[in-house]
C-alpha cells in the first residue's frame, strides 16, 4: 500500500516519533530562508505538534517559521455557515500566533505554493479523507525542500495503532488501548528564536468574518448558528464544562437525547480547534483511566474517531456507498424494491417535513446548531433509508444534509456514523422489511427513551 511516506524522522524528545513522517527528503539543507507550517487540518495555536515541530526545527537551524492558512473555496460544501465558524478561530489564532511572534500568511486556494520555494523545510499537519490527502499531495509535488508531516488529531497514530483496515471497534480497541499511556506526551509550547513578524508578505488579514466571507466565492444560503462560536477558548470552555459539570453522568447517560451529558466538542474537533491528547490529559487530571465515565468517553473519543480515521485511510471507497461491506448493500439492494410506506423528495428532508416528528425534531437541530445527538443521528440516518427509494440515493442524501448542515460534518466520523447505519462495522441481524440484515430503528423504541419528551419540546417547530 502507498502511504506516501518516505521515511520516519529523527525528532524532538517531546513528539513521540511515530507522529512524524517525511514525505519528501530534501537535496539541500542550507537552501531556503524560512520555515513554512501549512496548517491545515490543525486549526490551533496550542497543543498543536505540527507547529511545536516547526518551531523547534526553526530554532535548531535558527531561521524564522510562518504559518500559512489557505482558505480552500472548493471544499465539499463550502457555505457561510462552515466558514464563518472556521474564520472565527481564524482570526483570533492569528493574534495568538503573533503574540508568539510567530507571522500567518492566509490566502485563497493555492496562493501560497510560490513560497514553498523559499522554505528549507515544509512541515504539514495530516488529514485523513482523501481529497485532504490530494491537498497535501499537490505541496508534496509543489515543494522543493524536505517535506515532514506530523499527526497531532489522534491519539494513536493511525499506522501505530494498526497497519490493516479494521472493520470493527472491538478488534482496534486493544490495539489503541495498549498504546494509550504512550501518546499522551505533554507537548510544550516552544519559543522561537527568530521571530517572524516583521516579514513582508502579501497575507490577506481582515479582521472581521464579514470582511472575510464578502471576498469569498462560498454558498450564502446556509446561515451561520449561534450555538456553536469558533475558537480555540470556546473548545476549551466547552471542556470545562464537560469535564466539571457532565463526565460524572456520561456513562448512563449519554445516549439519552434529553440529558446534556456529552461534550458537544465535535465541531472542535472536526476544525482541529482542540486536541484529542489535550482533551484526554484534561479529563484524566480530573478522574482516574479506570473510572467507567472516562472509559466510556475514551470509546467515543479515541476507539470510534480513531476507528473513523482507519477506515479514511485504509478503505480507498470510504465515504460512498460502494465503501460499505458486501453483505450490508447486497441485503438492502435484495430489499430495495419493498414497499415503502412513506417516501420523501431531499427537499422535504432537508425542510424536516415528514411525518415523523421525533425525526422532523433531529433535522430541526441540524439546521438550528449545526449538529444532532448522537442517538438522535443514527435514527435520523436510519429513516433515511426507509424513505427513499433506493439504499444509494439514502446514502447520498445522509451524506449530503450531515456534511451540508453539520459544523462537525466532512469527517471522518462522519462516514463512519453514516456507514454504521448501513451496516458497516456492525453484524448482519434478524432480516426486516426495507433494512433487510441491517439494524433498524423504531418509532417505537426510541418513544421509550428516557429524555426524548424533553429532546422533542426543544427541537420542535
Ligand atoms: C449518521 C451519523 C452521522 C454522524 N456524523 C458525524 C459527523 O459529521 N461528525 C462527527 O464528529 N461525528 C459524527 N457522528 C458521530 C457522533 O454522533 C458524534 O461524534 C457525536 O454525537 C458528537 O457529539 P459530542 O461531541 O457531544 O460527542 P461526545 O459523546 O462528547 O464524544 C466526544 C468526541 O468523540 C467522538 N465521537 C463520539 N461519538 C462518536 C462516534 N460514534 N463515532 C466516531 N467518533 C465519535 C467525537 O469526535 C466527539 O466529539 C455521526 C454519527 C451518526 C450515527
Amino acid at each position: 500500500m502507498n502511504t506516501g511516506i518516505v521515511s520516519v524522522e529523527i525528532v524532538p524528545r517531546f513528539i513521540n516519533a511515530e507522529r512524524i513522517k517525511v514525505l519528501r527528503e530534501g537535496q539541500d539543507a542550507e537552501r531556503g530562508d524560512l520555515i513554512v507550517y501549512v496548517m491545515y487540518a490543525s486549526h490551533r495555536v496550542s497543543h498543536n505538534y505540527a507547529l511545536e515541530y516547526a518551531i523547534h526545527e526553526a530554532n535548531l537551524h535558527r531561521r524564522p517559521v510562518i504559518v500559512v492558512f489557505p482558505l480552500i473555496e472548493k471544499k465539499p460544501f463550502p457555505n457561510l455557515r462552515r466558514f464563518s465558524f472556521m474564520l472565527e478561530n481564524l482570526i483570533k489564532m492569528r493574534r495568538a500566533l503573533a503574540e508568539r511572534g510567530v507571522r500567518m500568511f492566509v490566502c485563497k486556494n493555492y496562493g501560497f505554493l510560490s513560497l514553498l520555494g523559499e522554505a528549507s523545510l515544509v512541515v504539514v499537519d495530516r488529514p485523513y479523507l482523501s481529497h485532504q490527502r490530494r491537498f497535501i499531495d499537490t505541496i508534496v509535488e509543489n515543494a522543493e525542500s524536505k517535506v515532514v508531516m506530523v499527526e497531532g488529531d489522534v491519539v494513536v497514530p493511525i499506522e501505530a495503532a494498526s497497519q490493516r483496515p479494521e472493520h470493527f471497534a472491538r478488534t482496534i480497541r486493544p490495539k489503541i488501548l495498549g498504546k494509550l499511556k504512550r501518546f499522551l506526551e505533554e507537548l510544550p509550547a516552544i519559543p522561537p528564536k527568530v521571530p517572524s513578524l516583521s516579514i513582508d508578505l502579501p497575507s490577506w488579514d481582515a479582521d472581521t468574518v464579514e470582511e472575510y466571507v464578502k471576498g469569498l466565492e462560498i454558498d450564502h444560503t446556509v446561515r451561520p448558528v449561534g450555538y456553536f462560536v469558533g475558537g480555540e477558548d470556546e473548545a476549551s470552555r466547552r471542556l470545562d464544562t464537560f469535564v466539571n459539570e457532565r463526565l460524572d453522568l456520561y456513562a448512563r447517560n449519554r445516549s439519552d437525547p434529553g440529558a446534556e451529558v456529552c461534550s458537544e466538542l465535535s465541531p472542535y474537533l472536526r476544525w482541529g480547534m482542540t486536541s484529542p491528547v489535550q482533551i484526554l490529559r484534561v479529563v484524566l487530571m480530573k478522574r482516574s483511566l479506570e473510572d467507567v465515565n472516562v472509559q466510556s468517553f475514551i470509546n467515543e473519543l479515541v476507539v470510534w474517531r480513531e476507528l473513523a480515521r482507519n477506515a479514511a485511510v485504509y478503505n480507498p471507497y470510504f465515504g460512498t456507498y460502494d465503501g460499505l461491506p458486501g453483505w450490508a448493500r447486497g441485503t438492502l439492494e435484495a430489499h430495495s424494491s419493498d414497499r415503502r410506506e412513506h417516501t420523501y423528495t431531499i427537499q422535504e428532508l432537508e425542510r424536516g417535513e415528514t411525518h415523523d416528528e421525533y425525526w422532523n425534531a433531529a433535522q430541526r437541530e441540524l439546521l438550528t446548531t449545526g449538529k444532532i445527538h448522537n442517538y438522535m443521528r443514527m435514527y435520523w440516518c436510519k429513516k433515511i433509508i426507509e424513505w427513499t427509494e433506493h439504499p444509494q440515493m439514502a446514502f447520498e442524501c445522509a451524506v449530503y444534509l450531515n456534511d451540508k448542515y453539520g459544523l462537525d460534518g466532512v469527517d471522518p466520523n462522519s462516514y463512519l456514523g453514516i456507514s454504521w447505519c448501513f451496516g458497516a462495522f456492525d453484524k448482519p441481524f434478524f432480516e426486516s422489511k426495507v433494512y433487510g440484515k441491517v439494524r433498524r430503528m423504531t418509532q417505537e423504541a426510541l418513544r421509550r427513551r428516557p429524555g426524548i419528551k424533553r429532546y422533542l419540546h426543544k427541537y420542535s417547530n
